[in-house]
């Protein structure tokens, strides 16, 4: 080892850009919060092979003076902040003077600008790490900032770049973040003569949606608002008929600021929870947030997109209850509309449908066209079609309205007559449903689930830091029906258990709550969430299995429950319960008509 040595500044931003220019995408982030920290009401971005070429940023801002270029290279170069304490109040995008300093360490950068109220404009370059005298050169009023051959000299970096489509993509994505946290600026991305994003300044975030994400979106996310709360919350977000493959249009905002944050992404989950259809399918969630800074951290990451709030679950409440509340309150025909091509299977089809009976607690006005599941049609696959096993018809009774049980099918299915229509219930699907309902009532009627009493306590053993968590949650654990004291040091005793649970297997049960409350506390869920996901668990383990065989006044109990239930349509993981073929969809399969 050497002697100790200070490094040259050179090398310093070349290890700076490690961490702040990950990728050219990183590059046109940092250029356009300078742009927007300027002032900007319009911004321009050209690129070319995906940034790696090229990247050029001109905004109408409020330039920068001819003394101020000469620093503007040098790390720690900032106008934003001069004190420790003025980092409590930050309130523009950058403040650390890094960016320019780092992006020409590993690039070919120059910067022209003009003050507006100037005629002459200037110019500044650093070629990896030199830095130009300040020269004169031609300009509007504004700045252009032109980044060339980014990483051309730093191979181990260059290496990482993916393909110039790919690099684009993220452009296009991070340009379209902006466009969405800024109606009133103008945006505009360019490669090679192609107009990849043209967002001209709106005053509409709807409209602003459309220029970024299409007509469809658009058209199909609610507005749900809370105005009142701490944070304040504008969320867009689309209906259960509206969803993608991936997280990608779910997007949070916190003062203009892009962030990925797992509080308001649980709370999200959390509000969409037994509407989406099956499939991991993802909702459409534009959500701008705004807070008080004195109550979050936004400066814990580098990239600045990971924030520390100080009360995680309050953003939790405000973020749950405001899309829950738009999504139970959604109508269809308020411009909402069925699912979009991309629905691949018949299933989420018919759990559309479904969600369209679930929202509008009747039938959409005009029935969508029916199509069988994908799987129904397929030779070999199991044939629905086949006689029913053990028909034995149960007594019908008035109870339930026009419902006449037939019998069980396949050991799964529930078969009915409806009137003219023959029904079949996924059992299990049904079955939760109605725990679930019925549990959620319980709760919020007495506020705790019943008990089990057991005559003999059973033990069931637990790893240290499990027992610690359980014994910590004694609180949730009572409202949810348990009741368990330390038993030892490595175990609890059970001396009750929830009533619902219809196979008492207390030792899995146990642990998939302490998987939640260890998850709740990564995650800083309130009790709330907490005891809601415990429900969702314990109406999937005390409902009846698939597979297993029901007695008939079995069938009919749950059927009776079944009926005084309003969202009895799809379980509450947002499968479909039930499939329904009216008698002149039979009539029309056996060509019985004309
Ligand atoms: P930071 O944004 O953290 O201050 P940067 O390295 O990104 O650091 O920028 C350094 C300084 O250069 C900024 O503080 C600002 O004064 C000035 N600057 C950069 N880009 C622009 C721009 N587009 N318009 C006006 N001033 C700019
Ligand atoms: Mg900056």
């Amino acid at each position: 080892m050497g002697r100790i040595h200070v490094l040259d500044p050179h090398v310093v931003n070349q290890i700076a850009a490690g961490e702040v220019v990950e990728r050219p995408a990183s590059v046109v982030k940092e250029l356009v919060e300078n742009a927007l920290d300027a002032g900007a009401t319009r911004i321009g971005v050209e690129v070319a092979g995906g940034g790696r070429d090229l990247i050029e940023v001109r905004d109408d801002g409020h330039g920068i003076a001819a003394e101020d270029l000469e620093r503007i290279f040098l790390a720690h170069a900032t106008s934003k902040i001069q004190a420790v304490e003025d980092l409590r109040h930050v309130a523009t995008m950058g403040f650390r003077g890094e960016a320019l300093a780092s992006i020409g360490s590993v690039s070919r950068a120059s910067i022209v600008s003009r003050l507006p109220d100037r005629d002459d404009a200037w110019r500044v370059e650093d070629v990896e790490g030199r830095i130009s005298p300040v020269t004169p050169a031609a300009g509007s009023p504004g700045t252009i900032v032109r980044v060339e051959q980014l990483f051309a000299h730093v191979p181990a970096r260059r290496k990482f770049l993916r393909t110039p489509q790919t690099e684009l993509g993220h452009i296009r994505a991070l340009m379209g973040r902006f466009a969405l946290a800024f109606p009133h600026i103008g945006f505009r991305l360019v490669q090679a003569g192609h107009v990849l994003l043209d967002a001209p300044p709106q005053t509409d975030r709807r409209l602003r949606i459309a220029q970024v994400h299409g007509d469809e979106v658009a058209r199909g996310v609610l507005k749900a608002q809370a105005l009142d709360d701490e944070p304040t919350l504008e969320a867009w977000i689309g209906p259960p008929s509206l969803t993608r493959r991936d997280s990608t249009l779910e997007q949070v905002f916190l003062d203009g600021r892009h962030i990925r944050d797992r509080t308001v992404a649980h709370a999200v989950r959390e509000a969409y929870r037994d509407l989406l259809p099956p499939g991991g399918r993802r909702p459409v969630a534009f959500l701008f947030l705004s807070l008080d800074p004195g109550r979050v951290d936004v400066n814990v990451h580098p990239g600045k997109t990971e924030v520390r709030w100080h009360d995680p679950s309050a953003v939790h409440r405000v973020v749950r209850r405001t899309l829950r509340a738009a999504l139970e309150g959604a109508r269809p025909g308020h411009g909402v509309e069925l699912p979009e091509a991309a629905h691949d299977h018949g299933a989420s089809r018919v759990a559309a449908v479904e969600h369209a009976f679930l929202r509008g607690a009747g039938r959409p006005a005009e029935a969508p066209a029916f199509s069988f599941p994908a799987a129904a049609r397929h030779e070999g696959g199991p044939d629905p079609w086949q006689p029913v096993q053990a028909p034995e018809r149960p007594a019908s009774r008035t109870t339930l309205g026009g419902l006449r049980p037939i019998g069980q099918a396949l050991g799964t299915y529930l078969l009915l007559e409806d009137g003219d229509e023959l029904v079949l219930v996924d059992q299990h699907a049904l079955h939760e449903r109605v725990l679930f309902d019925r549990i959620n009532a319980r709760l919020s009627e007495q506020g705790k689930l019943e008990v089990q009493r057991m005559l003999v306590p059973s033990v069931v053993h637990l790893e240290p830091a499990a027992l610690a968590r359980l014994l910590e949650a004694t609180d949730v654990l009572k409202t949810l029906g348990w009741l368990v004291e330390a038993f030892g040091t490595d175990a609890v005793a059970v001396h009750g258990i929830p009533a619902v649970l219809r196979r008492p297997d207390p030792e899995a049960a146990l642990e998939e709550i302490v998987e939640l409350l260890e998850r709740g506390s990564r995650e800083g869920l309130d009790r709330t969430a907490l005891v809601s996901e415990a429900v969702d668990r314990m109406a999937c383990r005390a409902a009846v299995m698939a597979g297993d065989s029901l007695h008939n006044d079995e069938i009919v109990a749950l059927l009776e429950q079944a009926e005084s239930l309003n969202h009895s349509h799809s379980c509450p993981h947002g499968r479909p319960t039930r499939l329904t073929l009216t008698k002149a969809q039979l009539e029309r399969w056996f060509h019985r008509t004309v």
